[in-house]
């Protein structure tokens, strides 16, 4: 059976790559085309992806699923369209004194890689396929997409529409669990995309790597709050809140803990808490906020607070209406505070990925850093605060994928900033100029001129005077 899936994919991936080499040289207005077809795709179908969201996650408010996976993914796919001409513009590049004068040429060419395969987690599963199809499609490639088993109705419906807006031979949506998915990452791809856990990002660079295929890994990793002395604690409490609790705190750069000054804990708690209140005055049956995606994930997610229960820790569950939630089955999670956390609890061990927040103090802010330095590279960081010197010591003494200064995640959404973390939260990026050099070839050409160059420049046998005058030349 796996077997058989994989020559399938093989076959696609063989039909998509004959199809790439015979259509080329291909015009501009061929990769315009497709990424117009994308975006009428979740124009025509926006409501309909955002309904099967909903039900694949238990509850998730469509309005947000149209912000974060529709709208968003169209605004890039918009930015693609608007940039592709000049980000494909070829690139003129110096030649070494004095071969200009003797008329060589140098310049970089981007060019299309070929066939790019994008595996999808299930937390933003159209964004996550889209996004990196738009730019797949502005740098000229045709792309293959395995969407995750979590979200089994979004990716059907994904599947359907994409057959309906796109020849296979441009792109394809398959569909299946772990098993096809690792078949998929078998594939000798062009260059392969995947937005998921450190854990799978492993196994996928490593049956990558049996192809030589090149990869962009966007990963996972706690990503810190630094909570500046000088910080405005309820601004900063209600975003720290939205950014938790959007989806469910199931995001990449959700802020998974913060670290504040130890004077200031209380009120940063209160602060978070009245963010909580105010923009979520139920849970239960509130469709704004969104449920856990699974039971599986459900209760690693209960795991981590009982284990820090157990550790020490000072449980704080921000539950506005005080609601009951052990009698019904939505997966609904309130906002879970854990305070006193040490470094033996799950919770301050691995990425947390839904609505729970540990809180850290520090006396001084190179506590923190010392800690964020210690661990794994986060994906992203976020400063609050307006003091300028600490907020340079903050930023050019830790390294994160990115960082938000003042709010937490709103970097990602800047189409023209370049998105990926680094070291275990991830390699490479997308978005920006750079997504488009990602997923394209940058090809060196050299124009040697008439002259015999070999022969001025001292390298042409029977080496000699001039060869000794030419390294001790370039030696200078
Ligand atoms: P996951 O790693 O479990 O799954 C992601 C994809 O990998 C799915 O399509 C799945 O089918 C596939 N997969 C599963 N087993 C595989 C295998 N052995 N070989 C190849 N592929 C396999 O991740 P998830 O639970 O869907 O998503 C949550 C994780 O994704 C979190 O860690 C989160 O931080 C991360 N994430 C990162 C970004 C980013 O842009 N950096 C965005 C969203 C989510």
């Amino acid at each position: 059976m796996a077997d058989d899936r994989k020559t399938e994919l093989e076959a696609i991936l063989s039909q998509q790559r004959t199809a790439f080499t015979s259509a080329r040289p291909e015009p501009l207005s061929a990769r315009k085309d497709r990424i117009q077809r994308a975006i009428a795709l979740l124009r025509e179908n926006g409501e309909a992806l955002c309904r099967a969201m909903s039900v694949d996650f238990g509850n998730r408010s469509p309005m947000q699923s149209m912000i974060t996976d529709i709208a968003g993914t169209v605004g890039f796919g918009k930015y693609c369209l608007k940039n592709l001409t000049r980000w494909s513009q070829p690139e003129k590049r110096k030649v070494q004194f004095p071969l200009g004068l003797l008329g060589a040429k140098a310049e970089v060419r981007y060019e299309p890689k070929g066939v790019i395969g994008i595996l999808a987690p299930w937390n933003f599963p159209v964004n996550l396929s889209f996004n990196p199809l738009m730019q797949a499609f502005a740098a000229g490639n045709r792309a293959m997409i395995k969407p995750s088993e979590f979200t089994e109705r979004t990716s059907a419906l994904m599947e359907e529409l994409v057959a309906k807006y796109f020849d296979p031979s441009e792109c394809i949506v398959v569909t299946g669990g772990p098993e096809v998915a690792h078949a998929f990452s078998s594939l000798p791809f062009d260059h392969l995309v995947f937005t998921g856990s450190t854990v799978t990002g492993r196994k996928v660079m490593e049956a990558a790597a049996r192809n030589l295929v090149p990869v962009t890994l966007e990963l996972g990793g706690k990503s810190p709050v630094f909570l500046g002395r000088n910080a405005d604690i309820a601004k900063a409490g209600e975003r720290i809140a939205l950014g938790k609790m959007m989806n469910a705190g199931q995001i990449c750069l959700a802020p998974d803990y913060m670290y504040v000054p130890e004077e200031m804990e209380e009120g940063a708690v209160a602060a978070v808490q009245l963010g909580v209140h105010t923009m979520y005055p139920t849970l239960r049956d509130n469709e704004d906020y969104a449920s856990v995606v699974s039971d599986r994930h459900f209760e690693r997610l209960q795991g981590l607070v009982a284990d820090a229960k157990g550790k020490g820790a000072e449980v704080i569950e921000v539950n506005p209406a005080n609601e009951d939630f052990s009698a019904t089955n939505t997966r609904k999670m309130p906002l879970t505070i854990l305070r006193n956390v040490t470094d033996d609890m799950k919770a301050m061990q691995e990425e947390i990925f839904g609505p729970v927040l540990p809180v850290k103090t520090y006396k001084h802010i190179d506590e923190a850093i010392d800690y964020v330095n210690a661990h794994d590279r986060p994906l992203g960081l976020y400063y609050f605060g307006d003091d300028e010197a600490e907020r340079e010591k903050v930023l050019t003494r830790t390294i994160s994928g990115g960082v938000t200064v003042n709010d937490v995640i709103f970097h990602v959404s800047m189409d023209d900033l370049p998105f990926g973390g680094v070291g275990p939260s991830g390699i490479g990026s997308y978005h920006g100029v750079e997504g488009f050099r990602e997923f394209s070839h940058a090809r060196s050409i050299y124009a040697q001129p008439k002259l015999d160059i070999a022969k001025l420049g001292g390298f042409k046998p029977p080496y000699g005077a001039a060869t000794a005058k030419a390294v001790k030349g370039m030696m200078k």
